[in-house]
């Protein structure tokens, strides 16, 4: 037997595109750029990936958690699971003894050394700040325990809508809708942070039906109306892609258009680390742009219902969120109605004309007393949501602000991420 060939057993790393929803999240948290995709599949580069799992938990569906042990020469190239449609089965013994791999051989786990040689080889040499890996993939000690995946993508539930208007202002270029889901008597309980897929009906342009597009639920734990089975979302119309070129969102254009007693196919809840604290004295900083405010309003709106009954005391809420222009940023109207001595807003504009661009992170810059003193509590909890964009630059204002006043960043950001307090999601 060829001893090279049987010494090359990887156990490779690939995402079953039956199940995945193609929401991003693993291939923004990989620390050494093994996944990539194409319109069709998310797949892992088997040269590159080290099976460190970071990848595994954030990951909403688990369709990401799938091994199979390949001889080396043999493993499943990024061409061929770019056109994959359902993984491939294990390959069985005799097939792996056919390709020169003895039982032995392929139940040995330092057999896929070769793969993570390289892989780490690259990591060292990773230079660039890699804000991702300040993200969190436990949720704060305190979170309620979080249902996920009571219908996976593969086994749809159906909600009916009960509400959808527009929650931006009205004749304006971007338009995002609020829109409210009812389950009726089918069991879908969420948290504040948690999201759901919606499945849009057709097939696209190869023919397979639509995968789920995700989105994060905006109402709290008891419902958009308390005591409802309900949830809502706030979806924006997808009328041009990242490049700014034309294009009609398929998902977002087809939630937008709902009408209040249409159906809908649902997937999830997803999401089981971007939850909220429950301890009362508990601080929560929301950092967020556009869309990425429905997770904001769902921990705020539940803070709001817990103080106007009694049962919350102390906690700080500071919410920064950025927009184009006040008129696309939702929920504007409702925001300033909410009182002072209950949450702290900063609202920043990037195109309003005749004034300088703000981002927030400009905000959280300016509010960096503020911000160090919270970056110093334990019970201060961090939570990004938004454009993939904003991620970096504001991780780096926490950096920043940290370092100021002589925190050492190291020690600051791996305790936000190990205690569960600093929480990204972005897209
Ligand atoms: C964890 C998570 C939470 C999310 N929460 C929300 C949410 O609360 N509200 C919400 O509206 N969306 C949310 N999204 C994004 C959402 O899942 C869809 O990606 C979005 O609605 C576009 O889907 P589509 O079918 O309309 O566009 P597609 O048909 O999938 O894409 C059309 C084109 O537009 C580009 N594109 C996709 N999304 C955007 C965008 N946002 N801006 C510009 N170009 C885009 C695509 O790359 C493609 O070229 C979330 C995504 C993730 C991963
Ligand atoms: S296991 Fe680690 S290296 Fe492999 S794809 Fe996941 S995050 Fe990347
Ligand atoms: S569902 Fe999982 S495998 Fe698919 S893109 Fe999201 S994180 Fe990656």
């Amino acid at each position: 037997m060829d001893m090279a060939v049987e010494a090359g057993v990887i156990k490779q790393h690939l995402i079953d595109p039956e199940i995945c929803i193609r929401c991003n999240t693993c291939e923004a948290i990989c620390p050494v750029n093994a996944i990539t995709h194409d319109d069709n599949n998310y797949v892992v580069r088997a040269d590159i990936c080290n099976g460190c799992m970071a990848c595994i938990s954030p990951c909403p569906t688990g369709s990401i958690d799938n091994w199979r042990t390949m001889p080396l020469v043999r493993a499943y190239t990024i061409e061929e699971q770019l056109t994959w449609e359902e993984l491939p089965a294990e390959l069985t013994p005799e097939q792996l003894e056919a390709a020169g791999v003895s039982a032995e051989a392929a139940g040995d786990p330092a057999a896929a050394a070769p793969a993570l040689t390289q892989a780490q080889a690259q990591a060292a040499i990773e230079p660039a700040f890699n804000s991702a890996q300040y993200g969190a993939t436990v949720p704060p000690w305190s979170a309620a325990h979080a249902y996920t995946n009571l219908f996976p993508p593969k086994t749809p539930t159906t909600a009916t809508v009960v509400g959808n208007f527009n929650c931006t202002e009205a004749g304006f270029d971007s338009e995002t809708h609020h829109i409210v889901l009812d389950f009726g008597v089918v069991p879908f309980p969420v948290l504040e942070g948690q999201s759901i897929g919606i499945v849009p009906p057709g097939v696209d342009a190869i023919g397979k039906r639509h995968h789920a597009r995700q989105y994060s639920v905006a109402s709290p734990r008891n419902g958009e109306r308390p005591g409802y089975n309900n949830v809502s979302l706030t979806v924006k119309r997808v009328t041009e892609d990242h490049e700014g070129d034309p294009v009609r969102g398929v998902c977002s254009n087809y939630v937008c258009d709902l009408k209040v007693g249409d159906t809908v196919h649902v997937v999830g809840p997803f999401g089981a680390s971007f939850l909220m604290p429950n301890h009362p004295k508990s601080h929560i900083v929301m950092i967020c742009t556009g869309t990425g405010s429905a997770p904001m309003r769902a921990m705020t709106e539940w803070r709001r219902r817990l103080r106007k009954s009694g049962k919350f005391e102390g906690g700080k809420l500071m919410l920064f969120f950025g927009a184009r222009t006040q008129q696309e940023l939702p929920y504007f109207g409702p925001l300033q109605s909410l009182p002072k001595d209950f949450i702290d807003i900063n609202l920043a504009f990037s195109r309003t004309p005749g004034q300088p661009k703000r981002y927030v992170q400009d905000l959280m810059r300016e509010r960096a007393a503020d911000l160090a003193a919270l970056l110093k509590d334990g019970s201060s909890h961090f939570y990004v949501c938004g454009l993939k964009s904003m991620e970096e630059g504001v991780v780096l204002a926490l950096r920043d602000v940290a370092k100021d006043v002589g925190l050492d960043w190291d020690t600051v950001g791996a305790a936000l991420k190990r205690e569960g307090r600093l929480h990204l999601e972005t897209y």
